[in-house]
């Protein structure tokens, strides 16, 4: 039989309501959350790292980064099938990006989460397990990185972003949908990524930091940022990759000082471009030597762009590196 290890780190699928403290914290170990479900131990060889108890917010860089190394030391045995990590959901997808960034392996990684708390009457922990480990031991899972697995859908890390506050399906991928579906009989790939991206670092920098603009928005946080010593700054910007022209100075400055600057899109989907032509947009940032990130969410950008960090802080060795990435 396969080996599927379960990375805990928290979230709503380890909490419980707390009557003391008014609401759901994380409460209980890998064990107690695997314990639900009896015959898990029918499908694979079970083992249980308690790596964390953190709620999706409390989760830094750090944690990521020791996770990966775990996580990428464990699928190198060669009895281990995949693995699966259970997480917060709130950052949920950037852990799994940034797992994905970092994964070579064909073993597949699994990121589930819940919506439901165990104190919860349709607690979906449990489920999600089952679903990850019929995943994690499955052939037609090899060869397409980490995914992201919740209420029986597949997405591919990149891709998935939480779109809901409560809803059990919150995991969607915005403009070309799931990879497939866990059935009560199978589990079906509609169709395999095309392109993925890993990033070879031993480093990672966290003094990235992040920025989504609004009507009226000027830059005095980007300037704060660099004042502090932000090594690399993302910007969500408004529609396809614009910003309101009155960031333009502080974005300048922050170029001068040799910072990689990345535009993001604060829209729910869609890929950012240079468009359009006028003061504050996306051709206007090109000319400035700003980075487009294609369609990867503000979190998202800053995840890869840390990683990226880690191999150079060359603007121009950063900007070949993250739009050779093709995230459309
Ligand atoms: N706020 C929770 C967290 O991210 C939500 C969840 O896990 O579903 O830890």
């Amino acid at each position: 039989m396969q080996t599927v290890p379960f990375f805990f780190t928290g979230g709503t699928i380890s909490m419980k309501h707390d009557a003391a403290r008014g609401g759901a914290v994380p409460a209980l170990s890998g064990a107690e959350i695997l314990s639900h479900d009896p015959e898990l131990a029918q499908l694979a060889n079970l083992e249980v790292v308690d790596f964390a108890r953190l709620a999706g917010p409390q989760i830094t860089p750090a944690h990521m980064w020791d996770l990966s190394e775990q996580i990428n030391a464990t699928l190198a045995r060669p009895e281990v099938a995949g693995a699966v990590v259970t997480h917060g959901t709130d950052t949920l997808e950037e852990t799994a990006f940034f797992l994905d960034l970092r994964h070579r392996s064909p073993k597949p990684v699994i990121v589930i989460g819940a919506m439901r708390n165990a104190s919860e009457l349709s607690y979906d922990g449990p489920a999600n397990v089952r679903a990850a480990m019929r995943v994690a031991i499955d052939e037609a899972s090899r060869g397409q990185g980490v995914f992201v697995l919740l209420n029986e859908t597949i997405h591919a890390a990149a891709y998935a972003t939480k779109m809901d506050t409560q809803a059990i399906e919150t995991f969607q991928s915005p403009v070309f949908g799931p990879l497939g579906i866990v059935d009560k009989d199978r589990v079906f790939f509609a169709r395999t990524l095309k392109f993925r991206q890993t990033i070879d670092t031993a480093r990672l920098e966290d003094r990235v930091d992040l920025f989504q603009m609004y009507a009226g928005s000027d830059g005095r946080f980007i300037d704060h940022a660099r004042e502090l010593g932000a090594r690399g700054i993302v910007i969500e910007g408004t529609g396809r990759g614009n910003v309101p022209p009155m960031t333009l100075p502080a974005i300048q400055r922050a170029i001068d000082a040799g910072l990689p600057v990345l535009i993001s899109t604060r829209c729910a989907q869609g890929r950012v471009l240079d468009t359009y032509a006028y003061e504050g947009s996306g051709r206007d940032l090109r000319a400035r030597g700003v980075i487009f990130a294609g369609n990867l969410t503000g979190p998202k950008a800053r995840i890869l762009l840390m990683l990226a960090l880690g191999i150079t802080n060359d603007p121009q060795a950063l900007r070949l590196l993250i739009e050779a990435g093709q995230y459309f």
